[in-house]
């Protein structure tokens, strides 16, 4: 029977399993299910003694980690809304959701949390407001999606059943987070899934790839979920030599996996189950999933839909490509205090995700999202398509491709590759065999730099089109 509300769920756990380890901030504290809960309650009261009532926002501007956590379940307890911020923003943005979100008070870094006594409401219901997660922000001005603890439940029941988790092995369970917190893969799919299983979650601060892979050996990490450049940096490194055994499943998401990077990881990891779970800010999490038996040799896919997920596409053209649709208890009702765009976005119940797909029974392909495909000539080029087959060139560590105006094609196809010693001829050379010739790119730029990305691991290709200096043409047409 699912829980009514994220802390009944969490309750839960600590009943059944009080002794087992809940949250290790690698490099700080651990604490058990037990100390999580009684921090929290106590954060709650902090927050009650201080004036907050239910359905105030309560920011958090910490950075991932313990404190992290205690903030987020004590601001739920207390029967207030979670606003996770992306601490990466800068402070006009920071401005915005703090405004935006109205938020009644703000957990920061270097202050003490809220302290009280003990408080935790228990009678929250799904439809109650749990949380307002700001979207990445990668297509315009961040939006606040308004999550209910329902949504919540939602994800964690889609993840452990997607995923294959077994629920009576929970409490062993040791998942490494290294994506942030204030995003809903973070949150959503690692943080409260480990909760509702009573698992251990280990929270990594900040991504760096040698930490990365040595807290997988030293925590004894069986489960991994993250985005697609974090396992590009780490487990698919060929100098790797560490045991990684112990890692049973590993999934990805959150930006487009390049088919070969997934082919390098199940070499990497042949006792693991992979698997792609695709979903946005606005779907708390997992939409579809595409599940270990597939995972390779469909790897171009981000499989079905989830359980409780209906799917549907639109304005569909004669490839079968359209707007990919969403509908399911793990959409959110809309965006708060925004409701032109929740008109715009949210339509008869159906969130329209911006993201082109096809569907061949039942197996969902991203092609693209609407606003990075490029027009050329009226030819429709899908820039992940260019991206997956420079994942496979010779000497391509990293790869962006955006569109590049263009006075008679309106526009043309530009490449950014990241390498030391790229050979562009080769590099063409090869997608001239994988690729048909006007999806070729005519504008190649080499670098050293990482790619731009957002700390989900997604490509910012806006500032790749506003900054980028193309010089010549390395093909003409
Ligand atoms: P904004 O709406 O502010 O631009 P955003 O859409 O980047 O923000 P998110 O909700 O974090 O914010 O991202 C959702 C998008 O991420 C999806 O629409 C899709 O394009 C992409 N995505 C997520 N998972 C996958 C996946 N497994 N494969 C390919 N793309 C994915």
């Amino acid at each position: 029977r699912l829980a009514p509300s994220v802390v009944a769920m969490v309750r839960a756990s600590v009943e059944r399993h009080p002794d087992v380890e809940a949250v290790v901030e690698v490099g700080g504290e651990r604490v058990t299910y037990a100390e999580l809960w009684e921090r929290a309650a106590r954060v709650a009261g902090g927050l009650v003694a201080d004036g907050i009532t239910r359905g105030d926002r309560v920011a958090s501007l910490l950075p991932a980690g313990l404190d992290w956590v205690v903030g987020f379940l004590g601001t739920l307890l207390a029967g207030a809304v979670a606003v996770p911020v992306n601490t990466r923003f800068a402070a006009p943005e920071i401005e915005h959701v703090l405004t935006d979100s109205g938020a009644a008070a703000v957990l920061r870094a270097g202050s003490p949390l809220p302290e009280g006594n003990p408080e935790a409401l228990e009678d929250l219901v799904p439809g109650d407001l749990a949380a307002i997660f700001y979207t990445s922000g990668t297509t315009g001005r961040p939006k606040g999606a308004r999550t209910t603890h329902g949504n919540f439940l939602s994800n964690v029941e889609t993840a452990i059943r997607v995923i294959g988790i077994d629920r009576a092995a929970g409490p062993t369970l040791r998942n490494l987070v290294s994506v942030p917190l204030f995003h809903v893969t973070g949150c959503n799919s690692q943080l409260l899934v480990q909760l509702g299983l009573g698992g251990t979650t280990v929270v990594l601060p900040t991504f760096q790839a040698d930490a990365f892979v040595r807290t997988i050996v030293e925590e004894r990490i069986d489960t991994l979920v993250s985005v697609p450049a974090i396992y590009g940096l780490t487990l698919a490194r060929d100098d790797l030599d560490v045991d990684l055994s112990g890692i049973r499943r590993a999934t990805y998401g959150g930006a487009p996996m390049a088919p070969d990077l997934v082919r390098r990881l199940q070499e990497r990891l042949p006792q693991a189950r992979l698997g792609n779970g695709f979903g946005l800010t606005e779907t708390s999490s997992i939409s579809t999933f595409l599940p270990h038996e597939w995972a390779v040799q469909h790897a171009d896919s981000v499989g079905f839909a989830a359980p409780v997920v209906d799917l549907a596409l639109t304005d569909v053209d004669d490839a079968g490509v359209g707007e990919l649709l969403i509908r399911g208890p793990n959409v959110v009702d809309g965006y708060w205090e925004a409701p032109e765009a929740t008109a715009r976005t949210f339509v008869d119940g159906w969130l329209h995700s911006g993201d082109l797909a096809r569907v061949d029974d039942g197996l969902v392909r991203v092609v693209d999202r609407a606003k990075d495909v490029i027009n050329r000539g009226g030819e429709n080029v899908y820039s992940v398509e260019v991206e997956n087959a420079l994942a496979g060139a010779p000497g391509v560590a990293d790869a962006a491709v955006v569109g590049v105006p263009d006075d008679i094609m309106g526009e043309k196809v530009g490449a950014v590759l990241v390498g030391g010693s790229v050979d562009v001829d080769a590099v063409l050379a090869y997608l001239d065999t994988q690729l048909a010739d006007f999806k070729v790119p005519q504008y190649v730029v080499v670098t050293t730099d990482p790619l731009p990305r957002n700390p989900g691991g997604k490509l910012l290709k806006r500032t790749l089109r506003d900054g980028t200096d193309w010089g010549r043409p390395v093909r003409g047409r």
